[in-house]
Order: C-alpha cells, then structure tokens, then sequence
C-alpha cells in the first residue's frame, strides 16, 4: 500500500520524459557497466601543479606540497601525481579487468565534474565519469589499505528519515570530516519547508536505506574499491533509484528523479552525486572534495562551485 503512495508521488514528480513509472521499482538491481556508451572526455584544460592543489587543498590532513612530480603526504611520503601513460578512459571505464592501481590522481580529475549545473535530461545526458576513478594510492593512504583499518574509522550519522519511531543511520567515516559533512547534509535536509521535504518522499524519505559504509568492489569491477568501501559514499534511496543499464536490452536513455536542490545540498557539502556520471547512478552521492575545488580551472570559477544556485 505504502508502496503505491510512493509509486503515486514519483509519478507526479517525475517531469522529465522517464517512460514506463514502473521501471522506477524495478528493484535494487545492480548497473551493468558496459552497457552504455562513455563519450570521449575532454582535455583537462589546467596544468599540473594547479591539479594537484586540488588534492592538497581538498584534504589538508593528508597532502601539504605538490613537488617534483609527486604529492607530498604530511608524514613526508609521496605519490606520484601523473604516471604520464596515455589511457584509453573508454576502455578504462568499461574494462572491468582494470583495478584502481591503474589510475593515477590525475587521471581522477581527467573529466571535469559540474557542480552547480542544471540536472542532466535524457536530451542533454552527462558527459563522462567524473568521480567514478579513485586512485588506489591516494585513496588507501587517507581512508586505509585493509578493511581493518578503514572500520575502525567508521561512526553512524544520524539521518533525516526515522524508522519504527526511531532515527535511520549511515555508517561512513570520520576521516577527513566526512562524518561531519555528512551531518551537515542531513540538517539541511531535515530544515528545508514541508513542501520540498514532500517533494523527497520517495527519495528520502519512505524509502528503503540510506545505505553507507560496505566492504566491496564496484559491482562488475573486482580490482576497483567502492566509495562504500572507504566509507564516502551513501545509497540515498535503495530501492526507487535510476542507473545507467538498469534497463536491459534498451539503448541508453538517462533518466533521474532527484530534484536539484537536493543535489546543492550535498555538493555544497564535498559530495559528488553519481547522477551527473554518464554512467549513471542517480542513487549515489560520494565524499570527493577535490572534484569540487577547480577555482583554477579555465572553464569554472570558485564562486559557481562553492555556492551553488
Ligand atoms: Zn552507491
């Protein structure tokens, strides 16, 4: 019964071209990668050193110097910034043999992430993966290389929706604050006027999840860490989420019902959202700063980034 009321509010929600409301329950089927077309990125557009700041100002307890080619850690070690091999990213975005290893920190900022901009449509979908590739070096050295050492940095946020009277909860970590931002984030929801918090039902509120913290490979890609893995990412809505190959045997058709300003409110908070992913997974947000600070970028300024409409 519950059910059809959410189905009901999704319907009149949903503005955009989405066909077949039903598709909307298709349950939690996981994305198969592959299935839709990655257009070829663009080139970066800034150099080096001013990539690399992104990291350093992104995650100052962790990076404190871009030197000779490498990112300085703060306990005086190194990664290196651009291994300077050319990679195909199609393939690399749909070769599921590839492993995060592969993947240098620049090569994570290879597509430019557009906080602040209009939702994507099925007319006008995203255009690349920007946040899909976490660079095994950076991202074990912050959040842990062992699922030992990444637990032990887990703490439950207190979420916006309750559940048998009591307040849902999403494990993630508290490294780099993400515990806080994430608190953040759930204020924010939980302050907004009663009409957009209606407008969330379905998406997060009366829905199964949130989801966070979880021990696994990117489904389909066994040498890749999640986001869930490190504790950065949450699941917003288990159940009644879009994702690019969710529809099988159809051609690619990006679709989405999370409205905009929810979407602010996570980005103005370091969370990228899997929506603006050509390979979509409208369902996902995930902690990554550095996506999020391109106020040296020739193409955006600070201010569209840090304070989104
Ligand atoms: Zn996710």
């Amino acid at each position: 019964m519950a059910r059809h009321i959410i189905l009901a509010a999704l319907i009149l929600l949903m503005s955009c071209s989405c066909t077949a409301a039903s598709s909307a329950v298709s349950a939690r089927t996981e994305p198969k990668r592959g299935t839709a077309p990655v257009p070829a990125p663009g080139p970066a557009g800034e150099d080096k050193a001013a990539l690399a700041q992104r990291y350093i100002r992104a995650y100052p307890d962790f990076f404190v110097a871009y030197k000779g080619g490498y990112l300085v850690t703060k306990d005086g070690g190194r990664i290196l910034f651009d291994d300077g091999k050319a990679k195909d990213f199609d393939g690399m975005i749909v070769d599921t043999a590839v492993g995060d290893d592969a993947f240098d920190p620049e090569d994570a900022l290879h597509w430019d992430y557009p906080a602040g901009e209009d939702i994507p449509t099925p007319e006008k979908p995203p255009v690349g993966d920007p946040g899909r590739i976490r660079p095994a070096a950076v991202f074990e050295y912050m959040y842990g290389s062992t699922a030992a050492e990444r637990k032990g940095a887990m703490r439950d946020v207190q979420w916006v929706d309750t559940i048998g009277g009591k307040p849902k909860k999403i494990r993630v970590t508290t490294v780099n604050g993400v515990d806080k931002a994430l608190t953040r984030v759930s204020h924010e929801i939980m302050n907004l006027p009663d009409d957009k918090k209606k407008a969330l039902e379905g998406i997060v509120y009366r829905v199964e999840g949130p989801y966070g913290y979880y021990e696994r490979p990117v489904r389909d890609f066994p040498g890749r860490t999640s986001g869930h893995a490190y504790g950065i990412a949450v699941d917003i809505n288990g159940d009644l989420a879009y994702f690019a190959g969710g529809h099988k045997g159809e051609p690619y058709l990006y679709r989405n019902n999370v409205p905009r300003f929810l979407v602010e409110i996570f980005e103005k908070n370091g969370f990228i959202w899997g929506g603006r992913w050509h390979s979509y997974d409208a369902m996902h947000f995930e902690y990554r700063p550095e996506l999020l600070m391109n106020g040296q970028s020739s193409r955006r300024s600070d201010s569209s980034v840090n304070c989104p409409r």
